[in-house]
């Protein structure tokens, strides 16, 4: 991608009076020298492999490293079925999603890292849901290269790696990604898209990353769970004409203003935060024989 801004992304689109998705394609066909289709059925099959990790992550029995969480999306499962939520049915179906594909990576099954590993639960969790709703495949494929689009930017200014930036950096760029996927595929125009991007990432800056032992289950599982609900409900306010006031671009500087400023402790190191607190030290202590310090 050679597109510097946010801004400049959603220009484009709007003189050429097209999707972000169409722009990026033909970036991406152009770059890799080849037409726009065989771009399209690269990403069909990316998404079709998100697709079978949901499956597969409902289904296979779990055996995580850590043996915690093994029951998780069983117990989901079974409340969402029995009808006792308040969020209702799509919900229900969101949180199984997330929850069953961050399980089956933490299982090392086959799942796409988009942006990372930690956070492959979310795309597939907002995505697999439109099409549940009755949204075209292949307008979900196509809303995924915006969601790329917009991610480059984050990529060119700040970092996907919780390393570098926290779980703001992993699940906070997949559920802006998301975002952005679902704003279009409902019909949002560049600009909602956008914002439904900037107002999912602003909602998480700071987002920490302390996983229990350096394992990634706790709190991944969770957190996955939660960027897939709040990416959707990012872009439906964008699409009800709701803004980020702060505009997407500066989102972005922020979010690599506060990465860079983030303690050591919280950037993947399972020094600090949950993996510091007596409970994720006697795992880590049973686990791998050691205490964090
Ligand atoms: S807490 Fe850390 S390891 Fe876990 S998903 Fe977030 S960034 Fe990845």
């Amino acid at each position: 991608m050679y597109i510097k801004s946010i801004e400049s992304l959603v220009a484009i689109a709007n003189e050429q009076n097209k999707k972000i998705s169409d722009i990026v394609i033909d970036i991406e066909a152009k770059s890799e020298k080849t037409d726009r289709q065989a771009i399209i059925d690269k990403m069909t099959s990316y998404y079709d492999i998100m697709k079978e990790s949901v499956e597969n992550g409902k289904k296979d029995k779990f055996n995580f490293v850590t043996g915690l969480q093994n029951e998780c999306v069983d117990i989901v499962e079974k409340f969402y079925k029995a009808k006792k939520s308040i969020l209702g049915e799509t919900v229900g179906e969101v949180v199984t999603a997330a929850m069953a594909v961050s399980g089956y990576n933490a299982c090392m099954g086959k799942i796409i890292a988009a942006p990372t590993a930690g956070s492959c639960g979310i795309m597939p969790a907002v995505l697999t849901v439109c099409e549940n709703r009755g949204y075209k495949k292949e307008d979900i494929v196509k809303s995924m290269f915006t969601a790329a689009g917009l991610a480059d930017i984050i990529a060119q200014i700040a970092t996907f790696a919780g390393a570098g930036g926290g779980c703001m950096a992993e699940c906070g760029s997949a559920a802006a990604m998301a975002s952005s996927a679902c704003a279009e595929i409902m019909g949002g125009t560049p600009e909602e898209c956008a914002h439904a991007f900037a107002l999912s990432l602003s909602a998480v800056l700071g987002l920490i990353c302390d996983p229990v032992a350096g394992f990634v289950e706790v709190p991944c599982m969770g957190k996955n769970v939660m960027s897939a609900v709040h990416a959707i409900v990012s872009a439906e306010l964008a699409c009800a004409g709701f803004k980020s006031v702060i505009p997407p671009d500066e989102v972005v500087l922020a979010m690599k203003e506060v990465g860079d400023g983030m303690d050591e402790r919280f950037r993947e190191t399972a020094k600090g935060g949950l993996a510091n607190t007596p409970t994720g030290r006697a795992i880590a202590e049973k686990l791998l024989g050691r205490i964090n310090k």
